[in-house]
């Protein structure tokens, strides 16, 4: 039997052949992509030869290209279209690839190899890139337990592969109770709603097979649901639903795998020598110790909860005007936020939205990055995994660049939240490749053949998540392991949180966002009130993060606890929590934390992130011009093109002459004093 996953990429691009590929083929592919990893990396490891950069690091590098061409296609069908078939596929290879990891990891003469190159690092003649990737192999190997033996690498390997199926399981509860729970919503109960909220009601309703609308758990449909909806008993039933996922007992219930997994991070950050899991973590991150991560948070929490109780004290009277006794609760803050924002802004989100055309809103993105560097796009007509996939050609000066690949519109069998992974990573050594990138979203679908449009919110994640595509796209380094987004995570943020910025130019907004009935541009009035209503409600934005960041940093500061809700409340109740505000992310639904390990004691690096990117783009505004040639070649010359080639903080300070302090930030949020 033929497997178009094991057969050499000869289709456009080196892009997978999606129309060939069978949820059959996955595993058979992902077998013989283990083997040959193992095998080349055993050929490094038993070279005769002494150890040199190319025979080892290098050779390291190139290796794996099968598995790698398997797991880049399984990861994003995973993760944007998964059914019962792919979910038990991601159970059986999730500790199979841990155990590959922890092998590789684990492998003596290899590390052998790469301590003697490590040792005789200055007279190896080594490029600033070589010398860099050598110092993050011999890294990654400390900080896996390479140096361990014994009992104590035994351990190390039964930890690893625990906490990566403890992930998996956490994801796809979490996956399971968003899919699982909706409410019905009679005619009745859609009056008060804008349009959008009822098309999207009735699209969901139809998605699941039903006559009438429906909201579910979907965050562009829940979220509008509880800005509108008039019916507190509604938005009640909605929200309850909405913050218990994870945490309704049963098989889907997250509580326990949260608590295992601390503890398991902790003895991993204590077999390694680390006081805890925080101080592991923030070793390679641009923070670096969880003191300077509380400093930064704490700076910000205090103007920030200062704002939302003030807000909120308006609001409680907005309730009790409407005749309703009692304290302000989590369902009445976006309600009434958004009659506060009508009210004070005149601005509501229903008038917006026709003017924000996901057509349109794409054509802004790439608009503005062939502006600041030059890009270009072509549509490429190619099978993906999914109808409502689109795919670009991406060159400059006619010379092809990348692919761009978007998935934009939400459906069940698609995780939630917003992501940009690269199928294929740029590189030069030992193989040229160019990146193929994709963008996943969660927008609504419209129903019956309407233009898509957008909140606010959803056109800021489309930038977003254009910008980590730019830092994939633009990336122009030798080696694969330091190219595009393979940066601190502190750092991996402030692309992305950077090109949010382009959607706030006035003349971005005057040139893209027309009405989808009419075609007329935003009304200069309504443009002004987008731009005054950006810091609208920042005090309650602001918390909810925060809070989810403190309670992230100190699950994994000190002793792991036992009972990570009751240590969750007790965070909350030390920094003086607003009743009327819940995390973001709570514990049983933080798949940031506890999906994996990406976020963990990290979810803080969004405004870590946050304040560089407030002083990058002050950069073009000190310029006079929000696509000053200059600045854009700077950008892209010492941040976007880099990757992880080089310290973080060095890039940055190559690109603005100095590293930012959190007053741009707060004057961002509109929070400063
Ligand atoms: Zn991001």
């Amino acid at each position: 039997m033929t497997n178009p996953l094991l057969e050499t990429r000869e289709g456009p691009f080196g892009l997978a052949p999606f129309d060939l590929i069978q949820d059959d083929h996955f595993a058979p592919a992902f077998s013989v992509g283990l083997q040959e990893h193992l095998a080349e990396i055993d050929a490094i490891a038993d070279n005769p030869e002494p150890p040199t950069f190319a025979n080892t690091i290098e050779a390291m590098e190139g290796a794996g290209e099968v598995l790698d061409n398997v797991l880049s296609v399984f990861f994003t069908v995973s993760g944007a279209d998964s059914n019962d078939a792919r979910q038990a596929l991601q159970r059986d290879f999730s500790p199979r690839l841990a155990a590959h990891s922890s092998a590789i990891y684990a492998n003596a003469a290899l590390f052998a190899r790469i301590e003697d190159l490590w040792d005789r690092r200055d007279s190896l003649g080594l490029s600033e890139e070589e010398a860099r990737v050598l110092f993050l192999t011999r890294r990654g190997f400390v900080r896996a337990g390479a140096a361990l033996t014994g009992a104590e690498a035994e351990r190390m390997k039964e930890v690893k592969s625990r906490l990566a199926v403890l992930g998996t399981s956490f994801t796809q509860n979490l996956l399971k109770d968003e899919a699982d729970w909706f409410m019905p919503l009679s005619e009745a109960d859609l009056e008060g709603l804008p349009d959008f909220v009822v098309d999207s009601a009735r699209s969901a309703g139809e998605a699941l097979g039903r006559e009438g609308p429906v909201v579910t758990l979907s965050r562009s449909l829940i979220v509008p649901f509880l800005q509108f909806s008039p019916r507190r008993d509604l938005r009640e039933k909605a929200y309850r639903a909405w913050t218990a996922r994870g945490a309704n007992g049963g098989d889907t219930d997250n509580r326990a795998i949260a608590a295992e997994t601390l503890a398991l991070r902790e003895e991993r950050a204590k077999l390694l020598g680390y006081p805890d899991f925080a101080a592991f973590k923030l070793e390679t991150e641009m923070a670096h110790t969880p003191d300077r991560v509380r400093d930064l948070l704490m700076a910000v929490w205090k103007p920030a909860r200062a704002a939302a109780m003030a807000d909120q004290a308006e609001m409680a009277e907005m309730l009790r005007a409407d005749g309703v006794n009692g304290p302000f609760r989590p369902w009445d803050w976006r309600y009434y936020a958004e009659k506060r924002r009508h009210a004070l802004h005149d601005l509501d989100e229903a008038e917006l939205k026709p003017y924000l055309q996901l057509d349109k809103m794409i054509e802004a993105a790439f608009t503005c990055s062939s502006r600041l560097f030059g890009l270009a796009f072509a549509p490429l007509d190619l099978p993906l995994y999914h109808p409502d996939c689109r795919a670009w050609e991406v060159t400059r000066d006619g010379r092809h660049l990348a692919v761009f690949i978007a998935d934009y519109f939400a459906r069940a069998s698609k995780r939630s939240g917003a992501w940009c992974s690269a199928m294929q990573s740029q590189a030069r050594r030992p193989v040229e490749k160019a990146p193929i990138v994709i963008n996943v979203c969660n927008f609504a679908k419209p129903s019956g053949g309407k233009p898509a449009l957008l909140s606010y919110d959803d056109a800021r994640t489309l930038f977003h998540e254009f910008g980590h595509a730019l830092h994939q796209m633009l990336s122009d380094v030798d080696f694969g392991s330091v190219s595009g987004t393979s940066v601190a995570r502190d750092f991996v943020e402030l692309p992305s949180q950077l090109y949010e910025h382009w959607l706030e130019v006035p003349e971005v907004l005057s040139e893209f966002a027309t009405h989808a009935d009419t075609g007329a541009p935003m009304p200069a009035a309504l443009l002004d009130k987008v731009l005054a209503a950006a810091t609208f409600d920042m005090g309650f934005q602001t918390v909810e993060y925060v809070a989810s960041a403190l309670v992230d940093l100190e699950f994994h500061n000190g002793p792991a606890p036992a009972d990570p809700m009751a240590r969750q409340a007790e965070v909350l109740e030390g920094l003086g929590m607003p009743d009327a505000i819940s995390m973001r992310h709570a514990t049983p639904q933080f798949a940031h934390v506890f999906a994996g390990d990406g976020y963990s004691s990290g979810y803080y690096s969004y405004m870590w992130s946050e304040v560089m990117d407030a002083d990058a783009f002050a950069a073009f505004e000190e310029a006079g011009d929000a696509f000053d040639p200059a600045t854009a070649r700077k950008l892209e010359e010492f941040i976007l093109s880099r990757g992880g080639s080089v310290e973080a903080e060095e890039l940055y300070t190559a690109f603005r002459g100095r590293m930012p302090g959190v007053d741009a930030l707060l004057k961002g949020r509109g929070l400063a004093a």
